[in-house]
């Protein structure tokens, strides 16, 4: 699926909505309220219908979706090798996680991903910059970075959310916290931050939001459980949230968690 969709990428002129139709023969794409589906492809009338109310990012995201199933419909060989492994809700949930990958694959490509880490490093910047020139959220950048990250790194979207105050406590009115909002974690790095998990004050996340500054300095793995594991820290501010790199070090990373 990943070379399926790099090859079909590496061929169109670019990759805005129209540029990613044009390497599609005669199949229509239609924008329209659709509820809680994000979108179609409906071979039988050759249209891709997309979900016109939710975010745009997200419908790009859709849409490189939708065109990864007609990818997929169009390769005889990976579908029946699927159909030989797999069946009936196995096979479906299959078909829907390799139309991801395809999906990330294609808005964003290896060139894209090799430049930005080489630009950058494997760091926060380099999260904000992928999610900005791929035009996708940074939740699904930062699976896309991960992958291709050969450090120990996990890569997180913070952002300032309502958390509930613990029952009993005496306060009616929900407090607001830095949270983690998603979280990847490069290959062989054996943790995860969980999404919820609160930054704490001082922490550079949260001071990189608070100054509008990037910070790379030593400090720790924030974990739900209160453990802080020491890591290299990587905060960098982009509007109301904070995508920040956590560099493990080598014992860390390979430890059991
Ligand atoms: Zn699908």
């Amino acid at each position: 699926m990943r070379e399926r969709a790099a090859a079909y990428g590496a061929a169109l002129p670019g990759l805005d909505t129209h540029s990613l139709m044009s390497g599609l023969e005669g199949i229509q794409l239609t924008f329209m309220p659709m509820g809680d589906r994000d979108g179609a492809y409906d071979p039988e009338h050759h249209v891709i219908l997309i979900n016109s109310q939710v975010r745009p990012e997200r419908q790009r995201f859709t849409l490189a979706h939708e065109i990864s199933h007609a990818l997929l419909l169009g390769d005889d060989d990976l579908l029946s090798d699927l159909h030989d492994e797999y069946e009936g809700d196995r096979l479906e949930e299959v078909i829907e996680t390799l139309c991801n990958v395809g999906a990330a694959t294609l808005l964003m490509p290896q060139a894209l991903v090799t430049e930005v880490l080489t630009r950058f490093g494997p760091t926060g910047r380099a999260l904000a910059e992928l999610a900005r020139r791929a035009d996708v959220s940074a939740s699904t950048a930062a699976i896309r970075l991960a992958e291709e990250t050969t450090a120990p790194v996990l890569y997180a979207v913070c952002a300032v959310t309502k958390v509930e105050t613990e029952a009993g406590a005496g306060n009616e009115t929900p407090g607001k916290a830095l949270t983690v909002r998603a979280s990847s974690a490069a290959p062989g790095v054996k943790y995860s931050l969980r999404t919820g998990t609160v930054i704490p004050d001082g922490h550079p996340a949260a001071v990189a939001l608070d100054t509008h500054l990037p910070i790379s300095e030593a400090s720790f793995v924030p974990f739900r459980s209160g453990r802080k594991m020491p890591a290299q820290v990587d905060a960098y501010p982009e509007r109301q949230r904070v995508m920040v790199s956590f560099l493990l070090g080598a014992k860390e990373s390979g430890e059991k968690a």
